[in-house]
């Protein structure tokens, strides 16, 4: 379906609250539009039935493959030790979707002497029933703990895993008028009471890169929170962010919503498709020093995986499971992939000054 034409018979009753509220308050900015769409308690994207996985509307690399989960097992139990092995530390994954890769990771990890017992698991996730299906997931572990925020997640060594955590966190658009100014682009009502784009107010906005009139600059307010509140933690983290996007300096439109597999307009059924935006990896490096830490990367995904040494983890994998062997090389082909994820999709750490940086950025 076309942006714009929306059709009133597929209205949600999200839409209907929507477009009162935007009928008595103005046009709402992008941002609190994807925060309505996600967060609301009623209707919100995050507590429908079915979300990710095959049977849902998109997936992602911990429930293609399970060598994904583990190798960023392995990479944990590494950079634990390169804290020093604490005797106590925090595992934390930022919105773990299924809990796939947690549980993944964790049953890799087994193999290095005394990590499982020093971590406790602590999963930031805001929706209720995933947090349920993460408890069934994760299972039998002696220390977990679920959190609404990142700045809940008590004091101590940590490392972070968030894949495809921060392309979910609401986007601000500044839309570049024809006198050069920048105006906040909005959720407004058309002739019939649909939802539009539309310019918004003028914003002081000072752009880095070169723009003309129609150009489009995102803005992800929630990474420097996130990015802040890791800043402030007096002990050493490492947190490793994969997502997709772009690793240089970019400028445009990436809202997607996707629903079943496809893409479809963000505007037409709020609440029912998952609404995320590319990350800008640059952006992200830069915010992440400006706040205080270290960033490595970006690196693509493949690069990534294959420093892990995940062809060998495949490999033996296979041997190990005949049966499955052409179900295993299919899923890392796809995590791989030089035109799909493999590229498209970049992995950053960032981590306290004081540490090196963990590998394979090392
Ligand atoms: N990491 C998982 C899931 C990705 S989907 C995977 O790779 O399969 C995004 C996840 O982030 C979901 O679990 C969603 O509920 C959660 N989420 C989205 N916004 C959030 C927020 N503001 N705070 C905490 N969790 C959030």
């Amino acid at each position: 379906m076309p942006p714009g034409d929306n059709n009133p018979d597929r209205s949600t009753s999200l839409l209907t609250r929507l477009v009162e509220r935007i009928q008595r308050d103005g046009p709402m900015p992008l941002d609190a539009y994807m925060l309505a769409c996600a967060a609301d308690r009623e209707h919100g994207y995050w507590n429908r039935p079915q979300t990710l996985g095959a049977g849902g509307d998109f997936i992602t690399s911990p429930e293609i493959s399970q060598v994904f989960g583990e190798l960023i097992g392995l990479w944990s139990a590494v950079v634990w030790q390169q804290l020093g092995s604490p005797e106590s530390f925090r595992l934390v994954e930022l919105g773990p979707g299924r809990g796939t890769l947690m549980r993944d990771a964790l049953r890799a990890a087994r193999i290095m002497p005394g990590f499982l017992d020093a971590a406790s698991v602590h999963l930031v996730e805001v929706s209720d029933r995933l947090r349920q299906t993460q408890r069934e997931t994760v299972g039998n572990v002696p220390r977990i703990a679920w959190h609404a925020d990142v700045a809940e997640v008590p004091d101590g060594p940590a490392i972070f895993l968030a894949n495809e955590f921060l392309d979910a966190l609401p986007i601000h658009q500044l839309v570049c008028d024809n006198d050069g100014a920048w105006r906040e682009r909005v959720v407004a009502l058309d002739a019939r009471d649909g939802l539009k784009f539309a310019a918004g107010e003028p914003v002081a906005f000072n752009s880095v890169r070169a723009a003309g009139p129609g150009a489009i600059a995102e803005l992800r307010p929630g990474e420097d929170a996130l990015l802040a509140t890791l800043a402030d933690r007096a002990s050493p983290l490492v947190a490793l962010f994969i997502d997709y996007g772009p690793a240089g300096p970019a400028m445009g439109d990436t809202l997607q919503a996707v629903q079943r597999h496809r893409y479809v307009d963000p505007l037409a059924e709020p609440g029912r498709a998952d609404l995320t935006a590319h990350v800008l990896f640059a952006d992200l490096a830069a915010k992440a020093k400006a706040a205080g830490l270290a960033a490595a990367g970006p690196i693509t995904q493949a690069e990534f995986l294959g420093r892990l040494g995940v062809a060998e983890r495949a490999a033996r994998l296979m041997a190990a499971n005949p049966k499955r062997a052409g179900e295993i090389e299919a899923g890392v082909q796809r995590l791989m992939a030089p035109g799909g994820m493999g590229q498209l999709f970049k992995v950053l750490a960032v981590h306290s000054r004081a540490l090196p940086p963990p590998p394979p950025f090392s």
